[in-house]
């Protein structure tokens, strides 16, 4: 026991053992029981230095970070109940104080004391430095132990996912925090790229497509999909659309799973964003017309990713001028009904070719303020969870009338260029839990990502002409309940367009004959299909 002790000093386990059981206690659910073992493998490293240094100054500085690094996490839990993410980390930087105390709804909780105890345990740790020195341990000691953290950093390291797996989460935050961020920055000069892409040879009508990107959008709440409520009456009187109904995001938050589906960059080939070649790009270098109608907020560091993104399209129409910031504009009502008269321009635009991407508000958080009153339709209920649940199934109501609106536009528009192709997907970014899974709101995670994150649905609507292309038109329906991925939708909507680009992986569409599931690796690293 002695030997193990001068491994692990007393002092730096308790400063350890404390953060994460406060953080065990304020929510087990989300809690990743791996960090113990990551903070573990930590420590020898740094009594080793320690020992080897034989320095006062080393010691308070190893130690000092040790609490910073745990203060931050113990904050961070009482505020926001759960560990420090670079997502969390991007809504706090993004905001003004005011926002801020707004958004955690700082009420004051008994678990605010336990930040008196941990300064009183780091005033311990810096007293008993002299009797940790004395206590030496032999150099063999030293090689067992050592050899646990170098095999787990290892391991981490040889797999790619040092950073991912092999760090305390607070680090991993702040690095891929940092790392994001240079990213962006880069992304802010990006302009449009000339890349080789051409209409097929014997694709020679007009083609349009209209991409409707949804927000927080969770299938399983949408009775086209099954629930119980009658959520998407319109979508179901439609016989003209496609539901896939097997398909997931691989991001649970908006930049990143945006990013991924509009770009090469994929989880498995983990491409930068700057580097990635575009839609837009592909688009614009096959002689398309590229809009970006927008109903989110152009402001603020997470979106501005995308916004950069959503500039280097040929036009650009930004409707949700409400917020100051894109934190601001989700407390605020901008109803995406908005979007209509903007659309209604572009299909009347005399381009033969058109690519129009509609980014929604969809189901954003706060759920209340997605939809005019008239489609307050569920509002019988007894506890706040329940309303919470009803506000959420209205703003699906009323995306239902959104989406539909926008296919019967589409149709319209179709109808008046018979000779033209028209098509239309609409799918949410990322998904959205409502009390489905932990007794938890929203689609934050730790740990194991729940399914309830990344389970949104993913509806095909195409014009009458389209389907006369026989071939593509029976796959399309054929291949309707294969699993698929997100970041492939790249692949899937150039295949769609018939554009020929050498960078098009058919595998990867799900729209292709030749389209071959892979495995469903999402963003926690884990395999969604596994239970
Ligand atoms: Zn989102």
């Amino acid at each position: 026991m002695n030997f193990l002790q001068r491994i692990f000093p007393l002092p730096l386990l308790l400063l350890i053992f404390f953060v994460q059981a406060v953080a065990m206690l304020i929510n087990f659910d989300v809690y990743d029981t791996r960090e113990i073992a990551i903070v573990l493998c930590w420590v020898p490293i740094f009594t080793l230095i320690h020992y080897y240094s034989q320095s006062k100054i080393v010691y308070y500085v190893l130690i000092t970070l040790f609490f910073i690094e745990g203060l931050l996490t113990l904050i961070h839990w009482i505020i926001l109940k759960g560990p420090l993410t670079a997502s969390s980390l991007f809504v706090l930087l993004n905001t003004n104080l005011d926002e801020a105390t707004d958004f955690v709804q700082l009420k004051f909780n008994y678990y605010y004391l336990m930040v008196l105890p941990y300064f009183g345990l780091f005033f311990y740790a810096l007293k008993k430095q002299n009797t940790i020195i004395e206590q030496q341990p032999k150099n063999y000691l030293y090689a067992t132990f050592l050899l646990l953290p170098i095999g787990f950093v290892t391991e981490n390291y040889v797999n790619d996912r040092f950073v991912r797996k092999g760090v305390p989460q607070t680090i991993e935050a702040f690095i891929s925090f940092a790392e994001e961020v240079k990213s962006y920055n880069k992304l802010k000069k990006r302009t449009v790229q000339q890349v080789d892409a051409k209409l097929n040879i014997n694709h020679t009508k007009g083609n349009t497509f209209v991409l409707i990107l949804g927000e927080s959008a969770n299938r399983n709440h949408l009775s086209v999909y099954g629930y119980s409520k009658e959520t998407s009456p319109k979508l179901k009187k439609r016989s003209d659309i496609i539901i896939y109904d097997d398909v997931v995001s691989a991001y649970s938050v908006t930049f990143k799973s945006v990013l991924s589906m509009l770009t090469n960059s994929t989880i498995e080939n983990n491409l930068n964003i700057d580097e990635a070649v575009s839609l837009i790009d592909v688009f614009h270098s096959a002689g398309f017309k590229t809009y970006w109608i927008s109903n989110q907020s152009p402001i603020g560091v997470w979106d501005n990713a995308i916004y950069n993104l959503a500039q280097t399209s040929d036009q650009v129409v930004f409707v949700n001028k409400f917020g100051n910031s894109s934190f601001e504009s989700t407390y605020l009502a901008s109803f995406d009904e908005m979007i209509f008269e903007p659309l209604q321009t572009v299909l009347q635009d005399d381009k033969k070719n058109r690519f129009v991407v509609v980014h929604l508000m969809g189901s954003h958080s706060s759920y209340n303020k997605r939809y005019p009153s008239t489609f307050n339709k569920f509002n019988n209920h007894s506890s706040d969870k329940e309303q919470l649940i009803n506000e959420y199934d209205n703003s699906i109501l009323y995306n239902d009338y959104i989406v539909d609106s926008v296919f019967t536009m589409l149709n319209n528009a179709a109808n008046k260029n018979q000779h033209q192709l028209f098509s239309s997907i609409y799918l949410s970014d990322h998904s959205e839990n409502v009390y489905d899974e932990n007794n938890h709101v929203g689609h934050d995670y730790a740990g194991t990502m729940p399914k309830s994150n990344v389970e949104i649905p993913f509806v095909l609507w195409v014009s009458e002409e389209f389907k006369q292309q026989e071939l593509v038109y029976q796959t399309i329906v054929k291949n309707k309940n294969q699993p698929f991925v997100t970041d492939d939708l790249f692949h899937a909507i150039i295949d769609l367009n018939q554009i020929d680009y050498i960078g098009l992986n058919q595998k990867c569409s799900v729209f292709n004959t030749n389209y071959i599931p892979r495995k469903r690796v999402l963003e926690d690293g884990r395999d969604y299909d596994l239970n």
